[in-house]
């Protein structure tokens, strides 16, 4: 009996543990998904609780609010999986499951009492509530490994739920009495699985919250807020992975250097609010035109990159002109009507093989041409021709 006892509270623990966890982890990370996890295992250490450990009510009627809690424990694991990934939440396909389930269950437990018939009234309706994170996460990617484990914790949950009933009821036969039931095959083996299944699952989770909130960061060291482009790091880092893949394909890569063209002047004449809000119009400008086919980056005060790989020079000088002359337009209604921003371009276009630094030193070669002749216009680096004579001679 002393056996039994800890069994029983093996799972009420682990819940408990967990729901505190995940607890603590959304009074750091407010996403409703970790909040659903923390209920999840709260209402799972209820349901144990309420089937193993504490008889407070008559023994058939505890079997309502336990069962009911299984229930939720599974509507809220679900709605934490499916929540992470942005999607919608089927509410009401899982209320209307769980009342069917304990409808059925309630009928089996006062109308006509049958142990087995309640237990797959239970186990079917959390199983069917497993099938739908299943039916929600099978069409999405699932970049990372954890996404494929989160699938298939719901998969196995699924399959586990459904047919561990019948299998297990087959072998064993049914029970006369809850005495029987408590001390029966199935339910030590719902309780090591469910164990298992729980910590499993609570791991995932949370390997998935710590990935997430790594993404996030990264996503925060790489961007700049006020151009809504990446930064120098980013672009570096993302330009050089996108150049290394036109490597292995074969393909060129164009490159573009903007400079705002006077804009100390602007500053200085019309404010740094002023100058701030043209940086946020051409970023957005930039980013409106290159859709997602460029990498775009401020690397500087108002000095952007702009990666368009697979580009040769007819399309790059092409983007180059839409970056250009769009610019005004795109300044429209946020900056003072009698200014009008300017934008020089260098550009230079890299054959397979060639990196990032070669690329930006002469895409700055061509904005230095741009700027010296004129500004507000496009420029191509071409190669410096070096005379077989004097190459011969040097
Ligand atoms: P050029 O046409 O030769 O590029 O002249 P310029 O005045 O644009 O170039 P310069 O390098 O002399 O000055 C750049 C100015 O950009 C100076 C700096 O105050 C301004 N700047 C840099 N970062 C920001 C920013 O985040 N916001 C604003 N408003 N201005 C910035
Ligand atoms: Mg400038
Ligand atoms: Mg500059």
């Amino acid at each position: 009996m002393q056996g039994q006892l800890f069994i029983s509270l093996l799972n009420p623990g682990i819940g408990l543990l967990f729901a505190a966890a995940f607890f603590l982890l959304w009074l750091r990370r407010r996403e409703r998904y970790v909040a659903y996890a923390a209920g999840a295992y709260l209402a799972t250490a209820f349901a144990f609780l309420m089937q193993d450990v504490a008889p407070v009510m008559p023994m058939e009627l505890q079997r309502l609010p336990a069962n009911a809690g299984f229930l939720a424990t599974g509507m809220l694991f679900a709605a934490a999986i499916i929540r992470r990934y942005g999607l919608p939440v089927p509410w009401r396909a899982m209320s209307v499951v769980t009342a069917i389930s304990m409808a059925i269950f309630t009928w089996y437990l006062l109308a006509d009492p049958s142990i087995p018939a309640r237990i797959y009234a239970i186990s079917v309706g959390a199983g069917a509530i497993a099938l739908m994170v299943v039916y929600a996460l099978a069409p999405i990617d699932k970049p990372h490994l954890i996404d494929k484990v989160l699938f298939w914790v719901a998969a196995l949950s699924a399959a586990n739920l459904i047919i561990r009933p019948v299998v297990i009821l087959t072998f064993s036969g049914g029970f006369d009495n809850y005495v029987g039931f408590q001390q029966s095959v199935y339910w030590t083996t719902v309780q090591f699985s469910q164990a298992m299944v729980s910590i499993v699952a609570a791991i995932s989770l949370m390997v998935a919250v710590a990935i997430d909130m790594i993404a996030e960061l990264r996503r925060e060291a790489d961007d700049d807020q006020l151009s809504g482009l990446l930064n120098r790091r980013g672009f570096e880092a993302a330009a050089g992975a996108a150049l290394r893949r036109c490597h292995d394909a074969g393909q060129p890569a164009a490159l573009l250097i903007a400079d705002l063209d006077h804009f100390k002047r602007i500053n200085d004449t019309h404010g740094h609010a002023v100058g701030d809000a043209i940086i946020a119009a051409f970023g957005a400008h930039v980013r409106a035109v290159g859709r997602d086919q460029v990498i775009a980056g401020r690397i500087g005060g108002e000095e952007f990159a702009i990666l368009c790989p697979g580009a040769g020079v007819e399309a790059g000088r092409q983007l180059a002109e839409a970056v250009r002359t769009g610019l005004r337009a795109a300044c429209a209604n946020r900056i003072p009507d009698r200014l009008c921003p300017t934008v020089s371009i260098g550009l230079a276009v890299g054959t397979p093989g060639e990196g990032l630094s070669r690329l930006m030193h002469d895409a700055d070669q061509a904005l230095y041409d741009a700027k010296r002749t004129g500004r507000d216009c496009v420029r191509s680096f071409t190669p410096k021709v070096v005379r077989p004579a004097a190459a011969a001679l040097g």
